[in-house]
């Protein structure tokens, strides 16, 4: 099957969103805007790490707002983003700490416990943005079965784990392919991610998915790669926003 340039899709993301990293999302905007302008999602955090609120009224609660209403979709990610429970399975256990550093908050949820963060959470930013959230993306892309549950009950339009974007209340696939995403926690992740997006952002999907963190922009070699997998992907795609896909 051959995709036309207008219906070959690209979808933008800046995770993390969050007044902690106030400087570098501005940076990632910045970064993106003459690939895709307003078409992008920002996920998200009610209150990073348990210490860095949305404060209603507060100068990045109008920023966020002013994001919305340029066009921006809001994703809600997660509520703290730190995963704090309770592994009983040393395998799980594993996978939280070492492959997520610990950020994989909805793996280990119970649905009630689950679906309480996604209420508040997106109570608060509803209330900042003065509009309904467009998805819901977890922490890390992790979702355990608790948190899988509470979303299908939860009426929001869409998620994505790192292979797909889904509708949590009919379960249907609505894009698959891998994100291609940067890592910079060690030398070696670094040099991986570089490797998967060059090879990724020629990847003959429908739908290309590429997600930024705040972290990447204090990297040459990922700032790069970021300019040069938008280059490439905006050669034979439309720079599209999620709710595209609900149509
Ligand atoms: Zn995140």
């Amino acid at each position: 099957m051959s995709f036309t340039h207008a219906n070959r899709l690209l979808l933008a993301s800046i995770h993390d969103v969050s007044s902690r990293f106030e400087g570098e999302v501005d940076r990632l905007t910045d970064l993106l805007a003459p690939h895709v302008g307003t078409r992008l999602a920002m996920l998200v955090v009610p209150n990073h790490w348990g210490d860095t609120p949305i404060v209603p009224g507060s100068a990045f609660a109008s920023r966020l707002r002013s994001w919305a209403d340029q066009g921006i979709e809001m994703f809600l990610h997660g509520f703290t983003h730190r995963d704090e429970a309770e592994y009983s399975g040393a395998a799980d256990r594993m996978r939280a700490r070492f492959m997520t550093a610990s950020e994989g908050e909805f793996l280990g949820l119970s649905c009630a416990e689950a679906a309480a963060r996604i209420k508040d959470g997106r109570a608060l930013i509803e209330s900042v943005i003065g509009r309904p959230i467009d998805g819901f993306v977890a922490p890390a892309w992790l979702y355990g079965d608790g948190a899988r549950e509470a979303l299908k009950q939860s009426a929001i339009p869409l998620a994505e784990d790192h292979l797909r974007v889904w509708s949590p209340a009919t379960g249907a696939e609505l894009a698959w392919g891998p994100v291609i995403t940067w890592a910079s926690r060690t030398r070696f992740r670094l040099l991986s991610s570089l490797a998967a997006a060059a090879a990724l952002r020629h990847a003959p999907l429908r739908v290309l998915r590429i997600g930024v963190h705040p972290p990447d922009v204090r990297h040459p070699a990922l700032v790069g790669s970021i300019g040069r997998t938008f280059t490439a992907a905006r050669r034979n795609r439309r720079a599209a926003r999620y709710r595209d896909l609900l149509d």
